[in-house]
């Protein structure tokens, strides 16, 4: 190990305090989504620290989109700290949302409190650990005195869990997160110390409703049931589908195995009239069902939504089908030097293996590569993924500082130093 690699995993350590103190800190803005409060808090929060640390700062505000009010402004952050050149460009990108608190906890969800090596809150995994590793990761290469080659950006963006779209789709779209100023992506969401997140399958939610023909209830007779006709398709779902799916495997190494296969879930059904009103005797003439479809890769979108099409053709006349959300897989490259430069400083900090993984569920990459065209981007960071969205969640601080020094290395390893 040069002394440069050991000058920057000292600084890492020495800064230990400082991260977890930022961490917290950032788990007592309660940026809570829905319905995405506190946003600007956030966004000047992580921009505050950026500009002590040297960084430009710009706060990207999605006023156009149709999440943004008065109340609930949509406020990204962006800082941009230059090298000896402009290029290679590593972009840092975390999402400040969190979901709900939620019932249940055994403390303040949004105190930052830090017990036995712990930092718990809500947001502690998912993932304001990852933001703050990002931050100190950055500043530790430039304490270890390393004047940087290319330059690092760092973003903190909204409405991830709401699907992004005025956070970073909104820098995708805006010219800020495209192949033309960035040559690769790290997003650290939870995913554990030794594991490189390397994509995730597709999404596609669909609803579909049934139409009936209204009639007495004592003469159903007379009309057509919508409920029924659901029924119907939800049994060529059980007794067709589901069994094709199950028989369905990607070669993307997606955790945890079941999800692996392509899935499908009933998200709701609603027919009839509404449950809280009085009823009437009548035969429903309306039955509407979402459902939550996961592809994969190798299928694809087109035949998953023409399977569904094929589905609904064959009980005949009476249904209707609408698009509610499609996001398309993503791979990264399997030679991404992204990859390798993970894959070689993870055993050095860890002393294990890197392992790659895919996601069962989708996150902002979908948006850098989709959107922003950037091939060269992974997720990595602080956090047990089954933590997030939990009560109690929690980081460990020993994962925080070694994954903050993985992506110290990491960017001193693609950014390279200037000589
Ligand atoms: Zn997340």
């Amino acid at each position: 190990m040069s002394d440069r690699r050991q000058d920057i995993r000292r600084e890492v350590e020495r800064a230990r305090d400082e991260i977890v103190e930022f961490t917290a800190e950032l788990v007592r803005v309660q940026s809570v989504n829905p319905p995405g409060r506190n946003y600007r808090e956030a966004a000047e929060t992580l921009g505050g620290k950026l500009a002590e640390f040297g960084f430009e700062v710009e706060y990207p505000t999605a006023e156009e989109s149709p999440e943004h009010t008065a109340a609930y402004p949509r406020v990204n952050v962006v800082g941009l700290r230059r090298g000896a050149a402009p290029r290679p460009l590593l972009h840092l990108n975390g999402h400040l949302d969190v979901v709900p608190a939620g019932d249940g906890w055994t403390m303040d969800p949004f105190a930052g409190i830090v017990r036995d090596g712990r930092i718990y809150g809500r947001g502690t995994a998912d993932m304001k650990a990852g933001i703050a590793a990002v931050v100190y990761a950055a500043e530790c290469v430039k304490r270890a005195g390393v004047e940087l080659g290319g330059s690092v950006e760092v973003s903190g963006t909204v409405d991830e869990e709401s699907g992004g779209f005025a956070g970073a789709a909104f820098l995708c779209e805006t010219g800020r997160l495209t192949r033309e100023r960035v040559d690769h992506v790290i997003i650290p969401e939870p995913l554990g110390v030794d594991r490189i997140c390397v994509g995730h399958r597709g999404v596609y939610w669909f609803e579909v409703t049934a139409h009936g023909r209204v009639a007495h209830g004592s003469m159903p007779f007379l009309g057509v049931s919508a409920i029924e006709r659901m029924g119907r398709f939800l049994e060529s779902v059980r007794t067709d589908l589901m069994p094709a799916l199950a028989r369905r495997t990607t070669r993307m190494p997606v955790v945890p195995e079941g999800a692996r296969k392509a899935t499908l879930n009933v998200n709701s059904i609603l027919g009839g009239q509404a449950g809280e009103t009085p009823q009437t005797p009548c035969v429903a003439d309306r039955c509407s069902a979402i459902f939550d479809r996961r592809f994969l890769l190798e299928e694809g979108f087109e035949a998953t939504k023409r399977e569904i099409e094929a589905l609904l053709e064959a009980l005949g006349d009476g249904f209707e089908l609408r698009d509610l959300m499609v996001v398309h897989p993503v791979q990264t490259p399997g030679d991404s030097p992204l990859i390798a430069a993970l894959e070689k400083t993870i055993p050095e900090v860890v002393g294990r293996e890197a392992t790659l993984i895919a996601s069962p569920g989708t996150y902002d990459h979908k948006h850098v590569t989709r959107i922003g065209g950037i091939d060269h981007c992974v997720a990595y960071g602080p956090g047990i993924l089954e933590l997030a969205h939990q009560v109690d969640e929690y980081c460990e601080i020993e994962d925080l500082v070694r994954s903050t020094e993985v992506l110290a290395l990491t960017l001193f390893d693609l950014l390279g130093e200037l000589r």
